[in-house]
């Protein structure tokens, strides 16, 4: 195959190490380190994120790097479209290269287009750029600058075209780096465009009070998907035709007994091709997180994860056994949950037949909560569910909202709605905090330090500092 995966990721790593003098970093971690801004690692620049706020040394004036990168929760969250369409993974591996204070637009503008033109083999015709056209809310200009460098190289106007903060301010998280972005998108046959790659000019941070602040060096932090260039040289309709994924659908479809093979469809009704997309999604980011350290699910998909990302991240290798152990323990837990939870939903329906069924949160505090719910009721005179109950129904004895409401509405009883949202509103602030406390990551840090400095960047006397990790 003359544009392998693994083809289009060295081509990427070689022009910029051996033809523009960039260091090959290696990927970090899917899980953040010392960073809590972020659920999991969401883009290569994340593992830089010291150098560009200027509290760690830049490694290298140029770097260049394949990152696993995860986008589940967070500000770049793309759970819900994954499946439906065609280029959005919850795991994927973005190429990207770095300029720390070293060359600016201009350069990074002309080397990307040229590896474009070049190695990758692709038309002008077939591409369109966009620029930053200025935001007034977070004191930001028009990146003129961008757009005649693009002029410049020879991009004609009616592919370039100006866009706001939404798709061309780029932004890591609610804090964080920050910086105008030019991104180069392919025309589809179908006339859809399919975003390649972005150069993001790291020139801002956004600090806590949410106000953007300018840095004192400008650096460039770009990124591609791979998935997203394999089908595109590969000159398939989906990331999930190119050799990243077809052994996985493969897998999907030989272990899946009596089941339609995939069809490829994206009509809003084939169910089954969206399932398999997201399944063969779900094995790579679930094995990926596993290797990294990260806590469970689908032990059958784990040898073709291996397959086509073993070589280029090969911790995925060596955790193989840890992780399939952990899979494993939670099929049987999940198996063993399952066949108890459904004898108990036999049991409970024979015995209260108007509750008709139970989902499996409600299943085990059900018969005491109700039983709470007749005794209080019985003594009090207004027929309206306290707010407080109706809040420890849910809270405590794990009934959902519709099933409270269905109870009451059998029993002709009426829910104070206001007391309990106001109940749950506290009860989420809360339970926000208490998620940071427990937030316990500390034995993965020693690993990935280890990498991080292998990689020469962090300054061991200047590590950030954040609450957490001194617990
Ligand atoms: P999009 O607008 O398509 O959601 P993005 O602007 O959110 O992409 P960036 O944050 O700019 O993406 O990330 C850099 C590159 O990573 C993108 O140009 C794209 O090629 C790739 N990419 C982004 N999100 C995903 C994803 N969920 N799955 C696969 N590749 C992705
Ligand atoms: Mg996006
Ligand atoms: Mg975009
Ligand atoms: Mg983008």
């Amino acid at each position: 195959q003359k544009h392998s995966s693994s083809s289009i990721r060295s081509t990427f790593i070689e022009y910029f190490e051996v033809n523009h003098g960039h260091k090959h970093v290696k990927s970090s971690s899917v899980v953040p380190l010392y960073d809590p801004t972020v659920p999991f690692v969401n883009a290569g620049m994340n593992q830089f994120k010291g150098v560009f706020l200027g509290k760690v040394a830049p490694p290298c004036a140029k770097a260049v790097n394949s990152q696993k990168c995860v986008r589940v929760g967070g500000k770049h969250n793309d759970l819900d479209v994954v499946g439906t369409d065609g280029h959005h993974h919850t795991f994927f591996e973005m190429l990207g290269n770095w300029s720390f204070g070293d060359y600016y637009k201009k350069e990074a503008c002309e080397m990307a287009w040229q590896l474009l033109l070049g190695p990758y083999g692709l038309k002008p015709e077939n591409l369109v750029v966009t620029y930053f056209s200025g935001d007034v809310a977070i004191g930001q200009k028009m990146d003129t600058d961008c757009r005649d460098i693009w002029r410049k190289i020879g991009v004609a106007d009616s592919r370039l075209m100006a866009r706001g903060a939404r798709d061309n301010f780029w932004e890591m998280g609610t804090t964080g780096p920050c910086g105008p972005c030019t991104e180069i998108h392919f025309v589809n046959p179908d006339g859809s465009l399919t975003e390649i790659w972005n150069l993001v000019f790291i020139n801002s941070f956004r600090d806590d009070n949410g106000k953007v602040n300018s840095l004192a060096k400008y650096h460039v932090d770009t990124g591609m998907g791979l998935e997203r260039m394999a089908a595109i040289l590969q000159g398939v309709p989906s990331n999930y035709d190119t050799d990243l994924f077809q052994p996985l659908i493969k897998a999907i479809e030989k272990n899946s007994k009596g089941v339609s093979p995939y069809g490829g469809s994206y009509a809003p009704d084939a169910v089954l091709d969206a399932a398999y997309r997201r399944l063969a999604d779900h094995a790579r980011m679930i094995s990926v997180c596993l290797a990294d350290g990260v806590f469970p699910a689908t032990r059958i998909l784990y040898d073709e994860v291996v397959e086509t990302l073993g070589t280029t991240y090969p911790e995925l290798v060596t955790k193989e056994i840890d992780a399939k152990l952990i899979i494993d323990h939670e099929e049987q837990g999940y198996a063993k949950m399952r066949s108890g939870l459904k004898k108990k939903m036999r049991d409970l329906v024979k015995q209260y037949p108007e509750v008709k069924t139970l989902s499996d949160v409600e299943l085990p505090g059900f018969v005491q909560g109700y039983k709470e719910l007749k005794e209080t009721m019985a003594k009090q005179k207004s027929t309206e569910i306290p707010g407080d109950l109706v809040f420890k129904l849910y809270d405590t004895h794990g009934l959902q909202e519709d099933l409270i409401k269905r109870i009451a509405d059998l029993n002709k009883l009426s829910i104070d709605n206001k007391g309990f949202w106001s109940l749950l509103a506290k009860h989420k602030a809360r339970h926000k905090t208490a998620i940071k406390e427990q937030d316990n990551r500390g034995q993965l840090f020693d690993e990935a330090l280890k990498n991080l400095r292998s990689n020469g960047y962090v300054n061991t006397n200047d590590q950030p500092k954040y609450d957490y990790i001194q617990k």
